[in-house]
């Protein structure tokens, strides 16, 4: 009888043990998800300090809208090829 209590203490402390360690995986998996900005397929990344980029119309290249020079219309990345 003694036996059999003791397997069964056994066995329910494995129970136990696999249990919480399963919950803590989770956890963490939880915790590296938010944290991570690189969500799984089918979910849409929120970059909280993305910037709108724009394109300069001299030389094509992309940069921050706050640095946006406007001139006849267009967008440019500085007075330099504004004026030009
Ligand atoms: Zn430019």
């Amino acid at each position: 009888m003694t036996r059999i209590l003791f397997w069964l203490a056994l066995v329910l402390l494995v129970v136990f043990a696999i249990r919480s360690k399963i919950r803590s995986l989770q956890q963490r998996q939880q915790q590296r998800q938010q944290s991570n900005p690189f969500t799984p397929p089918g979910r849409v990344a929120e970059l909280p300090d993305a910037e709108l980029m724009l394109c300069c119309a001299h030389c094509g290249v992309y940069y921050p809208a706050s640095e946006n020079v406007q001139a006849k219309g267009h967008d440019y990345c500085s007075h330099a090829h504004a004026t030009l």
